[in-house]
């Protein structure tokens, strides 16, 4: 199965989430195989969204979450409200909220360990900066991410995880990486989870100016479990082509 994540950032207010779900679950009629597919509107639209997607195949995502439970963390919010409002994945350390708004791998880890806590799949976002590949130490910066992201962290048996490879310098720019990047990066973030986690219940995805037109050449590798696209998301009919791309995907596996 691949996977969709879309990232509607703070590009839309509720009445648009609204309208944007209403053409999102409109990308899947009519396909025989179609992905899983997340949409992560902005906090205050969350509830009215649900309304469009419930008892639909698209699910809800949040683009962030607290690590407590409850108590005086003015603006702050649990994964147990997120879950009230029918989220069941969450974005955690988007590199937007590590560059802007100072999450450290340490609140990652607090953050991933609550998702699990109350049953939501994080969806945890790694990347190097432009500097940080030009300096050659693109693999060591993921591999610090990833091995600060998941300490102590333990997963019940339906528990999931995804983690998403986004190179900070493919996000909102136009440039993806390649395709061989995103594959090397993969299979190290798969072989250093692989002792924690078992297979099934990881999936390493690929994020970053992924659109219409080069979203079939991550999908189609067997190393990318699925896509993150933020951008793309928003404008429906580039999210339509994501869209078929992994259906396409999954058509030519199931055949
Ligand atoms: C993102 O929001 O994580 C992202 C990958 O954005 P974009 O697709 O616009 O690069």
């Amino acid at each position: 199965m691949k996977t969709i994540i879309a990232n509607w950032k703070m590009n839309v207010g509720v009445r648009e989430s609204v309208a944007l779900a209403r053409a999102t679950l409109l990308t899947l009629r009519g396909r025989k195989q179609i992905p899983e597919l997340v949409i992560c509107p902005p906090l205050v639209a969350l509830s009215e969204t649900r309304k469009v997607v419930a008892h639909s195949a698209v699910s809800l995502g949040a683009q962030n979450v607290f690590w407590k439970d409850a108590g005086a963390f003015t603006g702050e919010v649990s994964g147990r409200m997120l879950t009230e409002l029918g989220v069941s994945h969450v974005i955690i350390g988007h590199s937007e909220r590590r560059a802007h708004l100072g999450e450290t791998d340490a609140m990652v880890n607090l953050k991933v360990l609550h998702a699990l806590e109350v049953g939501l799949i994080p969806i945890v976002c790694v990347g190097e900066t432009r500097d940080q590949r030009n300096g050659g130490r693109a693999l060591e910066v993921v591999r610090e991410q990833v091995l600060a992201a998941f300490k102590s962290a333990r997963l019940r048996s339906n528990d999931r995880l995804y983690v998403a490879y986004e190179p900070v310098w493919a996000i909102g720019t136009g440039e993806a990486c390649t395709v061989d990047n995103a594959l090397e990066t993969h299979a190290m973030i798969r072989d250093m989870l692989a002792k924690q986690f078992s297979g099934d219940q990881l999936k390493v995805l690929y994020g970053g100016s992924v659109d219409g037109e080069n979203a079939y050449g991550f999908l189609r590798e067997r190393e990318v479990d699925g896509v993150l696209v933020g951008g793309a998301s928003v404008k429906i009919n580039q999210f339509k082509d994501v869209v078929a791309a992994a259906s396409e995907v999954l058509e030519a596996q199931h055949d």
